[in-house]
């Protein structure tokens, strides 16, 4: 059976001696694992469908769970998050985090259109680390992962100070917070709660400094960490940038 479907390419990987691994990210069945024939072929005529962050219109064969590429019709190939290198590390957090976090072959519009989005966002010299930022805190709310900046998530008071707590799981206040907790400034709370509340469209218009969005980033980052598992890209990130 041949399944039609829009999707991006997270990752390729070399296998055998002239085909690719694809993993893809697609609208309709969330991740897939497809083998691609014959790519590294110099005379590969589908090789533009296997590199990273190509987005098309997929046609594969299925055979027993199994597929494999067969046609691909390229509606965007993101080249420009190949042209800065902070820029490439912001796309491959984003990849990274649907690798890592998301489950294979399960599907989310809202994510997809997300990712599509925060793409294009990069694509057009929008801030790469606000870009992430608010790729990933949109992304925990619609895991149900909310990092919540209102309230304490132990006692409910609403007042900062605020720690991230990994013992708690989450956002606590001074009262709750145990040893293990780290406080939250509160220019990454409101840094956050107002780029978590805004739509991609709007977000060349914020101005934050690169040190609150670093240390913002960094309250993610140890919280996915705790939460999930790490994500390396974001380290290297932080690091660039
Ligand atoms: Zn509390």
């Amino acid at each position: 059976m041949d399944i039609t479907t829009r999707a991006l390419v997270l990752r390729a990987t070399d296998y055998k001696e002239n085909d690719m691994m694809v993993l893809l990210y697609s609208l309709e069945h969330g991740k897939i694992s497809v083998h691609a024939r014959g790519v590294r072929k110099s005379s590969a005529k589908l090789k533009f469908a296997t590199d990273q962050f190509c987005f098309g219109h997929y046609e594969l064969a299925e055979t027993k769970g199994y597929y494999t590429l067969k046609t691909c019709q390229q509606l965007e190939s993101f080249f420009a998050l190949r042209e800065d290198v902070v820029c490439y590390y912001s796309a491959n957090c984003i990849a990274e985090a649907l690798i890592k976090l998301t489950a294979e072959g399960q599907s989310d519009s809202a994510l997809f259109v997300e990712v599509l989005r925060a793409l294009q966002n990069l694509c057009d010299n929008v801030d790469p680390l606000l870009v992430t930022l608010r790729f990933l805190l949109g992304f925990l709310q619609s895991a149900g992962f909310k990092l919540d900046f209102s309230q304490c998530s132990v006692c409910g008071k609403k007042q900062q100070p605020l720690f991230l707590d990994v013992q708690h799981g989450g956002v606590v206040c001074d009262t709750c917070c145990s040893e293990m907790a780290v406080s939250i400034s509160p220019r990454v709370v409101s840094a956050c709660t107002m780029v978590a509340s805004i739509g991609y469209d709007k977000l060349k218009n914020i101005k934050l400094s690169k040190e609150i969005c670093k240390e913002a980033l960094n309250l993610v980052s140890r919280y996915i960490s705790h939460s999930f598992v790490p994500l390396n890209s974001l380290a290297e990130l932080a690091k660039l940038a």
